[in-house]
């Protein structure tokens, strides 16, 4: 017998070899075992462009209305694909449209296995990285100053008054940059932190640069902290705990720890430690992100790309070894979420399960090629997606009987 869902699950399409491995992961990992009601949106960029992008803010609207979303990698058209499709124009990335409409914090987590030992032998537990993902450089006003000059910012305010604060008296040429942040960005991005650590009851450490940069880090550093006194009790009741340091000392104190926290970052921070993080802990293929809006919906999907390289192999005619991990981890993310928010234990169980089944077949020494050379011993051979994917679901198979 099927395992039933109560409640719709929002499923978003992609592209190239990420939808290739979609398909085959609903064939054999879930649709034979789940009566699940799907809210399919095709966000493949075929699609977007023929609805001028409307399918992708309504994926985010039905998010918005059922609160949990599983997204598929998607192309962000650049000059080279908007040939190469034909397309209308260079739709804007799909995540950061998704993004706008809920407000949202991306976290990435890792998966970990026994014998794919990360980079940095301290590491236990995984790092989990916050992002916040609104301002500071990628927002940003700059310019050259060629010769002599003096830059002031000018703040004008509605009621008229105005403040000048000088910033550099050039007796030369060089370069200035303004950037800006919101209090609300700020205070959304500290909420989702919080809702997502008690949600998987992990620490929260935040690091800034307060010491240097008072006002705009300081502001940073007090919202988070306002943040956290407001839901003083809930963080105790979950037993965790908050730590602000300096961002540097952040660093150094993430490389000796056992890991098992939510490293909670600056814009800047975030996409420079995700990388880092990611690499510490072995592939792309194994790298899970959920999007948290503040007010609760969840959108989870692989942190990898759309993986060209292998696609174009597929095209071909030849069988690719592309990890599907991050994308099963995506569908279990959201099968997981789901059951939490209707209280349906059958389908929690389930979405432990094949988490379960994926990393035993993994530990069994059955991986796709990016984890032979990690893996610890290696095995003697890679196997190709297909024939991954139905070593899983034997192992599915079996823990369901
Ligand atoms: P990518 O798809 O993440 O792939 C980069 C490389 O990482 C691959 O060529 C492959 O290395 C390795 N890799 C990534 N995922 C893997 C997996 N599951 N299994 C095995 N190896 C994996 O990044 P990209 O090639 O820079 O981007 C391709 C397209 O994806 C672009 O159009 C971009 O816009 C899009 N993209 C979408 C998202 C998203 O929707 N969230 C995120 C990033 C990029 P080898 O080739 O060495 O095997
Ligand atoms: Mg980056």
């Amino acid at each position: 017998m099927k395992i039933k869902l109560k409640n719709p699950i929002v499923e978003m399409d992609g592209d190239e070899m990420a939808r290739v491995i979609w398909r085959i992961i609903k064939e054999k990992l879930l649709l034979p075992f789940l009566d699940m009601e799907i809210k399919y949106f095709d966000l493949g960029i075929i699609n977007r462009d023929a609805t001028e992008d409307r399918v992708t803010i309504e994926a985010a609207e039905a998010i918005k209305a059922y609160g949990v979303g599983v997204k598929c990698a998607t192309i962000t058209p650049n000059a080279e694909r908007v040939r190469e499709f034909n397309l209308k124009k260079a739709w804007p990335s799909p995540n950061a449209t998704i993004r706008a409409i809920l407000d949202g914090t991306v976290f990435r987590k890792p998966i970990m296995v026994k014998n794919i030992p990360p980079l940095v032998k301290t590491w236990k537990k995984p790092i989990i990285i916050g992002r916040h993902a609104y301002g500071d450089i990628y927002k940003s006003a700059e310019a050259m100053i060629e010769g002599n000059a003096l830059v002031e910012l000018k703040i004008t305010h509605d009621d008229g008054s105005e403040k000048i604060i000088p910033v550099h008296r050039f007796n030369g040429s060089g370069i200035v940059m303004a950037i800006h942040n919101l209090d609300s960005s700020i205070r959304s991005f500290a909420r989702a932190c919080i809702n997502y650590a008690i949600d998987q009851r992990v620490d929260i450490w935040f690091g800034a640069k307060d010491t240097i940069s008072k006002t705009y880090h300081g502001r940073f550093r007090d919202i988070f902290r306002e943040e956290i006194e407001a839901k003083k009790e809930e963080i105790e009741k979950a037993g965790i705990h908050y730590r602000y340091m300096l961002i540097d000392d952040a660093v150094a104190q993430v490389l000796k720890s056992e890991g098992g926290m939510l490293w909670a970052c600056m814009n800047y921070d975030g996409d420079v430690m995700s990388d880092m993080i990611a690499t510490g802990f072995g592939s792309l293929g194994m790298m899970t992100s959920v999007l948290v809006s503040p007010d609760g919906r969840f959108e989870y999907e692989a942190a990898h790309g759309t993986v060209v390289r292998h696609y174009r192999q597929y095209l071909r005619g030849e069988p690719t070894s592309t990890n599907p991990v991050a994308s099963i981890f995506a569908w279990t993310g959201a099968l997981r979420k789901r059951g939490e928010l209707d209280g349906t234990e059958e389908v929690i169980a389930f979405a432990d399960r094949l988490e379960r089944a994926v990393i035993e077949t993994i530990e069994s020494g059955i991986m796709t090629k990016d984890l032979v050379a990690l893996a610890e011993p290696g095995p003697e051979r890679y196997v190709f997606t297909e024939e991954f994917m139905e070593a899983v679901k034997q192992r599915l198979t079996a823990s369901s009987q």
